[in-house]
């Protein structure tokens, strides 16, 4: 099945040894493409001579739109993705059939490592299209053997209709909108827990907070999984976290994993927090060398009780662009989402903003508070304001302003959430 036990549980020097055979062929590889060229003839001793070789960066992909990373020839690629954007122009991305197939593999051994299996449905809420989270999870629960309905996003009550009917076990669900599907189940007064089978759901594409996973499991009395991938290099299953739910694994016989220092480029040892750096060690069509995903993370040592010994990263921090800079201070969106979520009373959905105010910059942070406070009395929403600033100030040394307003009425998002509204004047 989908236990490919001798390539996840491989003694770590046979899987170095691996990885320095696959990078070697990835160079031949990459070097039939454009923007690789002058990397020709080039081959490692040890893995670590890797540094010699300079980053890949995403404008580079943009810069050498649309063929200048493609080392196959174009007919030999069977399908063609583009990111979704969240930052800037989009990217395209080829796959051969190998390609393809490589990719259904990492979803499928996925997959089946938090105990998908036939006999499970599958419900797949991610956009299908050029974004990757339909298709590539499709692939990879087919290819299992699992009964996969690949619905899309949108359409709440329908979703929940299909949960209902066909006895969904397992949902692929964007974490913004698992919490936005909950409030449809209790206006339809479903209970998630007693009226479905759901048992896990399988949350990324975002970055979300551990206490946004744990408010998810509890509501809908699942197990949540935290996926990553980026279609740069594949789509989702790139990384993957187990059932110990204690980090991520990144599937190191598809990719060679580095954490650098964003702002020097300097490879940091295991346990430091830096940059993602991925090299792909098995991609056909567009191999990436050295890629920096712009996603902060870091290798979590130690091994995993799990018994794989494939790297496990800490769950994204968010990416180095996503860093607000409020009078001076460095301040991440998901300090405040933690913040939130922690605080009982609030957090389904929550909106940043961020304004020039007598020349300086002032943050404000929405959210939206349960019926029943906001229903309730005056004293008992200003408490609940006055600690959720108190907390917030603690955990960022910012004091925002905090507005708390009726549930349901903040934006919601078809794709990935756009939680933080930076509105300063340049
Ligand atoms: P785009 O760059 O247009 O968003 P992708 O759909 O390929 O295109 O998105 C990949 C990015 O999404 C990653 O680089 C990362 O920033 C984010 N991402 C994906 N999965 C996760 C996750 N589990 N946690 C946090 N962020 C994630
Ligand atoms: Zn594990």
């Amino acid at each position: 099945m989908y236990w490919e036990e001798n390539l996840e549980t491989m003694n770590e020097g046979a899987l170095k040894e691996m990885q320095l055979k696959l990078v070697n062929q990835t160079l031949v590889k990459a070097a039939e493409a454009p923007f690789y060229r002058n990397i020709s003839g080039k081959k490692l001793r040890t893995l670590e001579e890797i540094r010699e070789l300079p980053f890949t960066r995403k404008q580079d992909l943009r810069d050498h739109f649309p063929y200048g990373f493609l080392r196959t020839d174009l007919s030999e690629a069977v399908r063609l993705h583009s990111s979704s954007g969240t930052t800037g122009n989009p990217t395209v991305v080829f796959h051969t059939r190998a390609d393809i197939e490589n990719w259904t593999n990492q979803v499928a051994r996925s997959m089946y490592m938090i105990g998908v299996r036939p006999g499970d449905v599958f419900q797949n809420t991610m956009g299908y299209g050029l974004f990757t989270g339909g298709l590539g999870f499709h692939y990879g629960a087919e290819k299992i053997g699992a009964l996969t309905i690949p619905i899309g996003p949108g359409n709440s009550k329908r979703q929940i209709w299909f949960m209902q009917t066909f006895g969904t076990t397992v949902v692929h669900i964007l974490p913004s909108y698992a919490l936005r599907l909950y409030s449809i189940f209790e206006e339809m007064s479903v209970d998630p827990k007693k009226d479905t089978k759901l048992k896990s759901f399988i949350i990324g594409s975002e970055p979300h907070s551990e206490e946004l996973r744990r408010e998810i499991e509890d509501l809908f009395g699942v197990r949540a999984y935290n996926s990553y991938g980026l279609s740069e290099v594949c789509g989702p299953g790139v990384g993957f976290e187990c059932s110990c739910q204690k980090g991520i694994h990144l599937w190191e016989d598809y990719y060679y994993v580095e954490i650098i220092d964003p702002e020097t480029g300097e490879v940091l040892p295991d346990g430091e927090e830096g940059e993602l750096v991925l090299t792909t060690l098995q991609r056909e069509a567009m191999p990436l060398l050295r890629y920096r995903t712009g996603d902060l993370t870091r290798v979590l040592p130690g091994k995993c009780e799990c018994g794989r010994v494939h790297k496990r990263i800490e769950r994204i921090k968010g990416r180095a662009d996503d860093m607000l800079i409020i009078n001076g201070v460095n301040i991440f969106p998901i300090q405040i989402e933690e913040t939130i979520m922690r605080t009982p009373g609030v957090g389904k959905n929550y909106l940043i903003e961020v304004k020039t105010e007598n020349f300086m910059d002032k943050l404000y942070v929405k959210v939206e508070v349960d019926k029943e406070i906001f229903e309730g009395t005056l004293a008992a929403l200003t408490g609940l304001q006055k600690k959720l600033t108190e907390e917030l100030k603690a955990e960022i040394t910012v004091t925002p302003t905090v507005q708390l307003v009726e549930p349901g009425t903040l934006p919601v998002w078809e794709g990935k959430a756009k939680r933080v509204q930076d509105l300063r004047s340049k």
